[in-house]
């Protein structure tokens, strides 16, 4: 079982965000290099990722299972500001050589949106901004990844994930499935395996290199986008664990990106490590976090 969550990646940069999947009993995890709404990113130190890689490695997480993500801000999907999409771009290709500088060979990226502009432009605008990006970039598989269709958000169903990744026809551009999304996209988790079935026939099952596993607080094809946490959602434990046992996607890591408890309104707890161990054991205790925080 390849499984962890997203971390934060604080003062001690990757070395923080391994000690936290430690922390939940992860052995894998997802990071975002500065704050997920923002650009802003400092500087990266070699002496904390050199013990970053030595930790990594007395705790049994291969850096194979180190994911990082860009920022929500990008848009690659919208050209009609066009200092914005090169902005999109260059912040991007940036991003590619952060995490080949930290050994991390996967970012997920969201397609974009195509705002006052139709869902065919919005793709070709795409296809053309992860061109130049994988043309002066090395390494790094850039993993788009399947979204809930709201608003006009590209990479809405299996067909127009296909569209991209047919148009740029490169080895390093990949795939990451996001249960909730494809579940308020309209697919149904419960049937993961007719899902994985038609993204075979379509693209190939080897471009998923990386599941967001979330419940979801919506109905299947509400197309809102707000996640749950495992077993408290419309799509429940038991969908939500055959997804990471399925032996179709035994290799590849599985990222809780579930939100934080709210213990009383100033303080929030990450419910990962107890996810973690409710999922590794299979069975799910809907009272786990009423029983830790009292509430
Ligand atoms: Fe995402
Ligand atoms: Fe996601
Ligand atoms: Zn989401």
């Amino acid at each position: 079982m390849i499984i962890g969550s997203h971390v934060s990646f604080g003062e001690e940069q990757l070395l923080g965000s391994i000690k936290e999947a430690i922390s939940y009993n992860a052995n894998a995890l997802m990071f975002y290099t500065g704050a997920p709404q923002n650009t802003i990113r400092k500087e990266l130190k070699n002496d904390l990722l050199d013990e970053a890689k030595t930790l990594a490695l007395s705790s049994n997480i291969d850096f194979n299972n180190i994911v990082c993500h860009a920022p929500y801000i990008i848009n690659l999907a919208n050209k009609s500001q066009a200092d914005k999409w090169d902005f999109s771009i260059n912040f991007l290709i940036n991003e590619l050589n952060r995490c080949k500088f930290l050994g991390v060979n996967k970012i997920v990226v969201h397609p974009g949106s195509s705002v006052g502009i139709t869902q065919e432009e919005g793709l070709d605008n795409i296809v053309e901004a992860l061109r130049i990006i994988l043309s002066k970039t090395s390494d790094v598989d850039i993993l788009i990844e399947t979204m809930a269709g709201k608003g006009n958000e590209c990479g809405r169903n299996i067909d127009q994930v296909k569209y991209i990744i047919d148009n740029v026809n490169n080895d390093r551009l990949n795939v990451c499935v996001d249960t909730c999304h494809i579940n308020d996209a309209g697919y149904d988790v419960a049937k993961f395996d007719e899902y994985l079935d038609e993204f075979d026939k379509k693209i190939g099952i080897d471009k998923i290199k990386c599941i967001h596993l979330n419940d979801s607080k919506n109905e299947m094809n509400s197309h809102k986008d707000r996640h749950e946490n495992i077993g408290f959602g419309t799509i429940g434990f038991n969908s939500l664990y055959n997804v990471l046992i399925n032996k179709r996607l035994e290799n590849i890591p599985k990222i809780l990106e579930t939100p934080y408890i709210t213990v009383t309104e100033k303080i929030k707890k990450p419910p990962y490590k107890e996810e973690i161990s409710m999922l590794k054991s299979g069975n799910f205790n809907s009272d786990v976090f009423k029983d830790i925080y009292n509430i």
